[in-house]
């Protein structure tokens, strides 16, 4: 099947037309950064607006690129949810007419299952599997027992990594996102400065960063206060550390635990360098097999959305055209429904 996908859940406008749940024909992504930069974080109305002028073009461009006519096309994938409502809707609306007018299905995908997906883009899964999500909005650890069946065991109580780092690098005077720069400054680090490791009870895979992202912000103040020279490479190091430690502990723990047979790592914090090696070596030394994105693939794409999308076409599990955006769609219950029972 010939997928053709969208994606605007945040600040990228994408489409991607994927063959089979794996092979990318093309994969265009618009990104809305720039202009969300001068105000320090994505602001919702300027991201419909910006969806708005350029979708239409990024469509046209995706299936140009993967060189199909609309009407080869066998389903339209849109991201239907999480995300900012007026962003999932020009999505959504594009998405639809084009279903409509090619008498083809539509597929309302969770992003987060795109996130992970975007593994199968690149190696066959193997279940069950744990994924571990660090996004901007989401960190969760996310059992797979079996192909398209998701079951959260553990989740962030409060700020999700992507956004503790966009909030440190704002406190560092980084521009918006401040995640790569936190990234790049911790590995220039001579020296760490200990911050607090967040484990909570001590058979929870939940997680929480907002008591290190307190610590950093009061670290910044007490220097401000005090005229002392702040150490920014070894605060940002002491943060990453502490995220890591964690993040990687409990998905290794978790791992183990339910016997997974790959970690997959999935989200645009996957693209952290620190986090990547240490997983990297845990792993290897687990003789746990890790699975992670190239960075086009792990930052928001319309190819994952494809990719989570074939999971239903497969099952020929569709939507109705009057699909809705959902901002607070559940991971859980967009599962893959079991076979209707035989007659
Ligand atoms: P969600 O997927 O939860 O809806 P999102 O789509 O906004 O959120 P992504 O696009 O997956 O999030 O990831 C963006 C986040 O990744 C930002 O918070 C950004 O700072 C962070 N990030 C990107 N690169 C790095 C890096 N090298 N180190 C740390 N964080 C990073
Ligand atoms: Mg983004
Ligand atoms: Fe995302």
């Amino acid at each position: 099947g010939l997928i053709l996908a969208i994606e605007t859940s945040c600040d990228e406008t994408s489409a991607a037309v994927i063959r089979g749940g794996k092979e990318i024909l093309s994969n265009i992504v618009s990104s809305q950064i720039e202009t969300h930069r001068l105000f320090g974080g994505v602001v919702p109305e300027i991201a419909s607006r910006k969806h708005v002028e350029v979708i239409t073009l990024i469509i046209e461009q995706a299936l140009a690129e993967a060189g199909v006519q609309p009407d080869e096309l066998s389903a339209v994938a849109v991201t239907q949810g999480p995300g900012l409502v007026g962003a999932l809707l020009v999505g959504i609306v594009s998405g639809m007419s084009l279903a409509m007018a090619l008498d083809v299905p539509l597929i309302g995908t969770h992003h987060i299952a795109g996130h992970i997906y975007a593994n199968a883009l690149v190696q066959e899964l193997e279940y069950p599997c744990l994924a571990l999500v660090v996004s901007g909005g989401h960190t969760e650890l996310v059992l797979l027992e079996e192909e398209g069946v998701f079951r959260i065991i553990g989740r962030t109580r409060d700020d999700a990594v992507g956004e503790a780092y966009d909030k440190v690098a704002r406190a560092l005077h980084y521009p918006y996102p401040g995640g790569p720069h936190v990234d790049r400054t911790a590995a220039q680090a001579q020296t760490v400065i200990e911050l607090p490791r967040s484990w909570l009870e001590p058979d929870s895979y939940d997680f929480s960063f907002s008591g290190l992202k307190s610590a950093v912000l009061s670290a910044i103040n007490q220097a401000n206060m005090k005229g002392l020279e702040l150490d920014v490479p070894g605060l940002a190091r002491g943060f990453q550390e502490s995220v890591i430690d964690v993040v990687t502990g409990k998905a290794l723990r978790a791992a183990r635990e339910y016997g997974a047979r790959q970690l997959l790592l999935c989200g645009g914090v996957a693209a952290n360098r620190g986090l990547r090696a240490r997983l990297t070596e845990l792993c290897e030394a687990e003789g746990l097999p890790l699975l992670i994105p190239p960075h086009a693939l792990c930052t928001d794409n319309a190819a994952m959305v494809g990719a989570a999308a074939h999971l239903k076409w497969k099952r020929g599990q569709f939507d109705e055209l009057d699909l809705k955006a959902d901002p607070g769609l559940s991971l859980e219950a967009w599962s893959v429904k079991p076979p209707a029972a035989a007659e």
